[in-house]
This record gives structure tokens, C-alpha cells and sequence, in this order.
């Protein structure tokens, strides 16, 4: 228990982010019918800085475009997909992909996160019939293992701690069972959302490896990073304060510290195609101006020049190994 009691506050930032995104929903930078759901008493909620909340947008929109783009990928090649999330908390996105035009793109997408958590998500999903409609008819839709997981045709939530060796919990929860719960001829996207810094670099390490020799030369595999880096910086600190609500970082774990190295998390493995990108860059040369523009309407944003150091301390990074041509790719994602 004394283990489980230092998981406290790692688990406790699922909490963090999820209030994070229902705060940006509510103040009308995102859309997302199903996050109230997942969050008591919603309506009470205290929403969140503007600065969080840009954060929040620019995060979640960057990820959804890059999932898109994974998405083009294998519809341009006639071929379903399966998403990985790991660490996926008390994330909408299955909910939001599952109920827009791609669904028919998704045959799986399985979630992992610890017992606690997935236990918790698992209850509000089994007992609201807007969550529940979309996974299927009620009989599809079974808790197993003791409450802690829950399995449906498409969508599976486990429980799992992803800092065990893969072949221990991976490898018999998605591709030891029979029919396994990952097929592995079929095109891979792994999600990492802020959770790969409560990870010894070696175990988080451990799962790219696992999944890379999995899939190598039978189905390509995609994948998304969002975390923090740079905190040895000077201005570490100023974001820490700003931050230390969405990402808490555990001293010594992370080795990608500087942006350079952030692409090494996959190019160290194999994959062809690796990139990082900060959430400052992103918001001021990828996202449309227009909605950037639009989203400095919704609040006043007192900390104008505290915007772009903070989101200059957050990366996403994405890696492909897709085995087309690379410049496919490329300009695709
Ligand atoms: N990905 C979600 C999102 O972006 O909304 C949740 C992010 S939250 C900051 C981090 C999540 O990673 C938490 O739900 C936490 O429980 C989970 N997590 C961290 N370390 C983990 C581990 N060793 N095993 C399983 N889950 C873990």
C-alpha cells in the first residue's frame, strides 16, 4: 500500500485534466458532449485561468489533427485502424471519434490506466446511456475483472501499471487472449497524453520497444507524445507554478529534456518518421489564425507574454512507421 500511496498524485492529475478540458468547454474553446459526464457535480466546477484553457485548446486540437491525419493515412489505404491510449485516464476521445464520420475507420480502441482509475471511469460509462449507446447494445458491453475493466465490441478500457515489463501486462492483455484484443496486421496508433513522465525513462522506453518488435513488418504503428520538457531551463519554475496542475514531473525520470531530443523517443526504436513540435509553434504557425484569434475573444488573457513561455515548455511529438514511402507521410502528418 505504501507504493500505492505514492501513485496518489500521479493518479490525481487524471482528475487535473479532465477538469482542465471541462473548463475549456465550458468556456467555449472545445467541444465535447461528453466530458460533463465523467465529472460530478460539473456545473460547480471552478473553471481554470485563460492560460490554462489555451493550453488545454491548443493540446487537445493538435492531437485531434494529428489523430485525423492518421485516420486520412489509413482510409487513403483502405484499411481500419486500432487506438491505443496509454494512460488514457478520464479521456472523451473515444466518445467524440466513435460519434463523427470516422468511426467506421476505428475497429479497436482500447484504453490503459490504472485500476483505480479505470474503475472509476468504467462507472459512469455502464450507467449513462449516451456513454453507453455508443459502444453497443447493452449485452456487448460487460465489466470483467472484478469492475475494473470493461470490454465492448470496439471500445476496452483495462487496468493495467504501465511501468510493469510489456510482456507482462501488454503482451497477455491485448495480444495473449483469444481472439486477441489487437490485431496485429492492422495499423496501430499509440496515444501517450501527458503520461510518460511519471515513467522511468527505461519503462516507458520498454513499451515503444514492445510495441515496435510487435508490429515490425506486419502492420505500420503511429504515435503521439504530448508531455513537458525543458524544466531544467530558467524559466522552468515560472512554468511549474503555472503548470504543476496538468503535469506533475518526477525528479530525474525524463531524459528528453531538450526539444532536439524529443523525436529520439521513436527514432531511437526503428520508426522512419519523427518529429516534436512545441505547443508555442503550433499555435502560432499550425493552428488557423482565425480560431486563434477567436479564442483570445472568449476571455481576457492578463498574461499575455507568461502564454508563450509556458506553452513553450510542451511539446507533442509523433512518430511513423509507416511502410510506404516516407514523404507520404510526411506530408500527411
Ligand atoms: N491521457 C489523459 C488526458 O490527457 O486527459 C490523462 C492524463 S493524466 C495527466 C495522466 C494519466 O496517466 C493518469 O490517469 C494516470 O493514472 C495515468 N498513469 C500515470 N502513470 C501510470 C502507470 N504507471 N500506469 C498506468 N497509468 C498511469
Amino acid at each position: 500500500t505504501r507504493l500505492q500511496d505514492r501513485d496518489a498524485p500521479v493518479r490525481e492529475t487524471d482528475n487535473d485534466a479532465l477538469l482542465a478540458r471541462l473548463s475549456a468547454v465550458q468556456k467555449g474553446y472545445l467541444k465535447d458532449p461528453f466530458v460533463h459526464f465523467f465529472v460530478p457535480r460539473a456545473h460547480l466546477q471552478q473553471p481554470r485561468p485563460p492560460l490554462i484553457n489555451i493550453g488545454t485548446w491548443v493540446r487537445s486540437e493538435s492531437i485531434d489533427r494529428l489523430v485525423d491525419a492518421w485516420l486520412d493515412l489509413c482510409e487513403s489505404e483502405r484499411k481500419q485502424c486500432q487506438i491505443i491510449s496509454l494512460g488514457a485516464g478520464s479521456d472523451t476521445r473515444f466518445w467524440r471519434l466513435a460519434t463523427s464520420d470516422r468511426s467506421k475507420s476505428i475497429a479497436k480502441y482500447v484504453e490503459i490506466d490504472f485500476a483505480e482509475i479505470t474503475t472509476k471511469k468504467a462507472m459512469p460509462i455502464k450507467k449513462n446511456k449516451d456513454l453507453l449507446a455508443v459502444l453497443g447494445e447493452p449485452n456487448d458491453v460487460a465489466l470483467t475483472n472484478g469492475g475494473t475493466s470493461l470490454r465492448s465490441p470496439t471500445y476496452n478500457l483495462l487496468a493495467a501499471d504501465l511501468r510493469k515489463p510489456p510482456v507482462v501486462f501488454l503482451e497477455p492483455a491485448l495480444v495473449g487472449g483469444t481472439p486477441p484484443l489487437v490485431d496485429l496486421n492492422m495499423p496501430a496508433l499509440l496515444l501517450f497524453e501527458c503520461v510518460l513522465a511519471y515513467m522511468q525513462p527505461n519503462e516507458s522506453s520498454a513499451i515503444v520497444s514492445w510495441f515496435m518488435d510487435c508490429f515490425r513488418g506486419s502492420a505500420p504503428i503511429g504515435a503521439i507524445v504530448y508531455e513537458m520538457f525543458g524544466l531544467n531551463d530558467p524559466f522552468g519554475r515560472v512554468m511549474k507554478n503555472n503548470l504543476k496542475v496538468e503535469c506533475i514531473q518526477l525528479p530525474g525520470a525524463e531524459p528528453y529534456t531538450s526539444y532536439d531530443s524529443l523525436p529520439r523517443r521513436f527514432t531511437a526504436h526503428g520508426f522512419k518518421l519523427a518529429k516534436a513540435l512545441t505547443l508555442k509553434e503550433i499555435r502560432n504557425s499550425r493552428l488557423p489564425a482565425e480560431d486563434v484569434e477567436r479564442n483570445l475573444r472568449l476571455e481576457t488573457l492578463d498574461e499575455v507574454e507568461e502564454l508563450d513561455l509556458v506553452l513553450d515548455h510542451y511539446a507533442i511529438t509523433w512518430g511513423a512507421n509507416w511502410p510506404d514511402s516516407e514523404d507520404n507521410v510526411t506530408s500527411k502528418w
